[in-house]
């Protein structure tokens, strides 16, 4: 049977060089960076080689680059550390953020009686920027988590923009990043952002690890303690074959960032001149989207939407309609419930999410799929 793997939002496919580099690693190089001896430096050698390349594709300096486990963990470092160790007594989010965030401004919220506020949400799914100026004028010791790319609908936030108001309101600005890396530019030099976080398997490296940007002198406390890897803020002994292959699938996305957002974004338009043509009264949820990402209203009946992604996957079709962690749950989306009128909320509405990898025939795939529901 044909399969179309249309959710790479979710996660993505290793990318061949990204397996070579990790399986030369896995079997050669297994050292434990903090050995002295020369299996140990070998290893030490690789980590700060991977910290080297990864601060170069975003303009940071390799001493602002913290390797964690994952992006959830990342998050919670930096958003637990803000408020513990920084004093911070405000959160500003938003409610279409990913549960990392928004599960961890509400547990900081429960234990250190922070006060969370959220900025609202345009019907087109952008962040507004006014009602973020006037909660920020409330003086408070505030960080701003508001993510990049959101990982449902594919809107763009303006980072620099929202780095600039935090300037000028003196609040910290963290941005989960996990689904811009490696998709999009990012200078840090030019955007003032304080705290940025990755996940590797989201950019066609291995799951399992991530990396936190913190700007120098933040002075963020380790959410662990133990050993004095990672200058002692993220202890623990380095997954070297993970970092390495995080760093080399880095390096291959910002390399081919171009062709690649081209070559992805005309399967995007494809892929919507066959829904207009097929499906007359979809609707896009979310305007300004990354290119990547699509996220679809279906003129079908609501009594398809248990069954929508099963009788999809059954054909060999791998979509989704949220985020993983919630995608077996019928319950709609808490980011489209922030955007959309009660009677669309209903509907199915699907996420399909596209890489380099993909072809134009799982786009047809997809559309004779969803003919046959
Ligand atoms: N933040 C966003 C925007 C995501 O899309 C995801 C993954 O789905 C995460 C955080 C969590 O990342 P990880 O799976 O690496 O913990």
């Amino acid at each position: 049977m044909k399969k179309a793997y249309l959710d790479n939002a979710s996660t993505t496919q290793l990318h061949p060089e990204v397996i070579a580099e990790m399986t030369k690693i896995l079997t050669e190089d297994y050292g434990n960076p903090s050995s002295t001896h020369s299996l140990g430096r070998n290893a030490k050698n690789i980590l700060e080689l991977s910290r080297k390349s990864i601060a170069k594709q975003i303009n940071a300096s390799a001493a602002e680059i913290i390797f964690t486990s994952c992006g959830t963990e990342g998050n919670n470092w930096i958003m637990r550390s803000a408020v513990k160790d920084l004093k911070i007594t405000r959160i500003i989010t938003s409610k279409i953020e990913h549960h990392a965030v928004l599960h961890t401004a509400i547990a900081l919220q429960n234990e250190f009686e922070i006060q969370v506020d959220y900025v609202k949400i345009k019907p087109n799914g952008e962040v507004d920027l006014t009602h973020l100026v006037e909660l920020l004028s409330e003086e408070k010791k505030t960080l701003v988590s508001l993510m990049h790319i959101n990982n449902e609908t594919g809107t763009i936030l303006d980072i620099d923009r929202v780095s600039q108001i935090c300037q000028e309101h003196r609040a910290l600005f963290h941005s989960d990043t996990v689904q811009s890396i490696g998709k999009t530019k990012i200078d840090l030099q030019h955007t003032p952002v304080d705290f940025i976080v990755a996940s590797a398997h989201k950019f066609h490296g291995p799951k399992g690890v991530g990396f936190a940007f913190v700007r120098k002198n933040s002075g963020l406390q380790p959410l662990f303690f133990g050993g004095e890897q990672e200058k002692g803020q993220r202890p623990g002994t380095e997954a070297i074959h993970q970092i390495a292959g995080m760093a080399k699938a880095l390096e291959l996305s910002c390399q081919n960032l171009e062709s690649e957002s081209q070559y992805i974004a005309s399967l995007k338009d494809y892929a919507i001149e066959r829904l207009k043509t097929d499906f007359p009264g979809f609707k896009i949820n979310g305007e300004k989207t990354l290119y990547n990402l699509l996220n679809v209203v279906l003129p079908f009946d609501e009594s398809k939407t248990a069954m929508i992604l099963f009788h999809l996957d059954m054909k060999g079709i791998a979509v989704s309609r949220g985020s993983a962690c919630q995608s077996g749950s019928i319950r709609p989306s808490h980011v489209l419930a922030e955007m959309l009128s009660d009677d669309d909320l209903k509907k199915p509405s699907l996420r399909i999410s596209f890489s380099h990898f993909n072809t134009k025939e799982d786009v047809d795939l997809l559309i004779e799929g969803l003919k046959t529901i």
